[in-house]
């Protein structure tokens, strides 16, 4: 088959990588026919085993193996970067991020003659609960202290003018729904094994977080949407060294999608009690790791451990922190329309986890 964009996605199995996987080897995806090869570190997963690509087991923060496993790829026009570290301090996340992806570019520029484009991911970028004044636009200046987001974006503008033509695009998601077992961050992955448990115990789904979160405005960003707008970047000529927020286009409320939730697994709605302090998912998980061994048993689940399909740091942190909403504004000037119902967004990619037999 001809090829018209050949596409190296690093973190290919991660919440968008695994879009970006699903969506580029279709026939009616812009800019293709794609021919895509995807890099991770750990073995091909059976849930992504479909995907028409090349599986590339690489651990990028090793510049050798990077070196030996990418420098034979030089027919790649486009690179995604959907990866990162979670490294103890954020000078430690700029350091090792950073070399990360020093050591992608550090191989794929100089052997990947025809490279157009790059699309690097990043976030909302509040660190340390330093923040500005949301809602969060594009231009806004940046903050004082270590971010590395900064330094990756940094990174590629240093990176993109040494070759003539090379041009990029920063994706800036807030808090992602999408499907990845491999996920560092997947807020409904969490939330569903949360309420197959609840159900198992007889126990109803209790909101863990503060009333203000519970009852404030808050945005999400489909997985299949920021794939969709990356793939936008890529092609588009408008869309072609600028940064981008990407989000569904409306807001929810936590208190009325913890309904759907409630719903969407047959347990009851303990929603957010008042006059109770939040309760720390981290520590409510902590003894309930044989409770989701038998779930998985009984139910004939994919063979996984509690503490690798739930992230309860992170659902502390979503379900505690202030609402941080951003605009769309940018993406719709420079001519991306593409939106998502949240709530629909929600039951589709619990469906999803649920067909692939990651919960009940
Ligand atoms: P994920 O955690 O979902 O996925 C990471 C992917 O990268 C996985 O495929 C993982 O597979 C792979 N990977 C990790 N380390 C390496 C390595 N050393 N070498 C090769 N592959 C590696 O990523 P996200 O999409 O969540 O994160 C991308 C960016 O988006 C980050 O900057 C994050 O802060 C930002 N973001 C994420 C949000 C979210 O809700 N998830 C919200 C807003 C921003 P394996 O482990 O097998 O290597």
């Amino acid at each position: 088959r001809k090829y018209l964009r050949h596409a190296l996605i690093i973190g290919v199995t991660g919440i968008v990588g695994n879009s970006l996987a699903e969506i580029l080897p279709l026939d009616d995806t812009p800019g293709g026919p794609w021919k895509v090869y995807g890099v991770a570190r750990r073995p091909r997963p059976p849930w992504n085993a479909d995907y028409p690509m090349e599986y590339i087991q690489c651990d990028i923060t090793n510049a050798e193996e990077t070196q030996s496993k990418l420098s034979t790829l030089t027919d790649l026009t486009n690179i995604f970067y959907v990866t990162w570290a979670n490294c103890s301090t954020e000078e430690e996340n700029c350091e090792i991020n950073g070399q990360m992806l020093r050591n992608v570019l550090n191989v794929v520029i100089p052997n990947a003659p025809n490279l157009q484009h790059i699309c690097l991911q990043t976030g909302l970028g509040d660190t340390n609960n330093v923040s500005h004044d949301p809602p969060f636009y594009e231009d806004l200046p940046r903050l004082e202290n270590h971010n590395f987001y900064y330094t990756l974006e940094d990174i590629i503008f240093n990176e993109v003018v040494k070759r003539e033509g090379l041009t990029w695009s920063v994706h800036r998601p807030g808090l992602i729904f999408g499907f990845s077992p491999y996920s560092m961050m997947n807020i409904l992955s969490s939330l569903c094994v949360y309420a197959a448990i609840c159900k198992y115990e007889g126990e109803p789904l209790r909101f863990p977080g503060t009333k203000e979160v519970w009852n404030s405005y808050n945005d999400a960003s489909d997985a299949d949407l920021i794939a969709e707008h990356q793939i936008w970047a890529a092609v588009d000529e408008y869309a072609k060294n600028e940064a981008f927020n990407i989000s569904n286009g409306d807001v929810f409320k936590w208190k009325h999608l913890w309904k759907v939730l409630a719903e969407q697994f047959g347990v009851e709605n303990g929603g957010f009690q008042e006059g109770e302090n939040s309760i720390s998912m981290l520590e409510m998980m902590k003894d309930k790791g044989p409770v989701w061994d038998e779930i998985v048993m009984k139910n004939e689940l994919l063979a996984t451990k509690l503490d690798q399909v739930g992230g309860w740091w992170f659902v502390d942190v979503v379900v505690n922190n202030d609402t941080r909403l951003d605009i769309m504004n940018k993406s719709k000037e420079h001519g991306f329309l593409g939106f998502r119902n949240s709530k629909s967004s929600l039951v589709s990619w619990i469906d999803k986890i649920k067909s692939c037999k990651l919960v009940p």
